[in-house]
């Protein structure tokens, strides 16, 4: 299980949820390659260790336990995942 970052992130990024999460499995950082250009941010979900801090912080309510993603963004959860597997 991990969390999922999903579409109404994409207006957003202003990258609250990059400060609380305990593991650092937010990316890309403000500081790594591709962030400016980056759609909107990427949760590794072999990393996260679902707490669930970076949930509240979100101001767009784009983050979602993997179980709770709505139906209309059930695909954000492999948009997810592919982002690092494309490393
Ligand atoms: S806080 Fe929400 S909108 Fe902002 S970068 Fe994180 S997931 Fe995207
Ligand atoms: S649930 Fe916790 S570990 Fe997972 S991305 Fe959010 S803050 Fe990081």
């Amino acid at each position: 299980m991990a969390y999922v970052i999903t579409q109404p992130c994409i207006s957003s990024k202003n990258a609250a949820c990059l400060d609380v999460c305990p593991v650092d499995c937010i990316h890309p950082m403000k500081d790594e390659e591709g962030f400016a250009e980056a759609p909107h941010l990427y949760i590794n979900p072999d990393e996260c260790i679902d707490c669930g801090a970076c949930k509240p912080t979100c101001p767009s309510k784009a983050i979602f336990a993997e179980s709770e993603v709505p139906d209309e963004w059930q695909n954000y959860i492999q948009i997810n995942r592919d982002y690092f597997n494309a490393d």
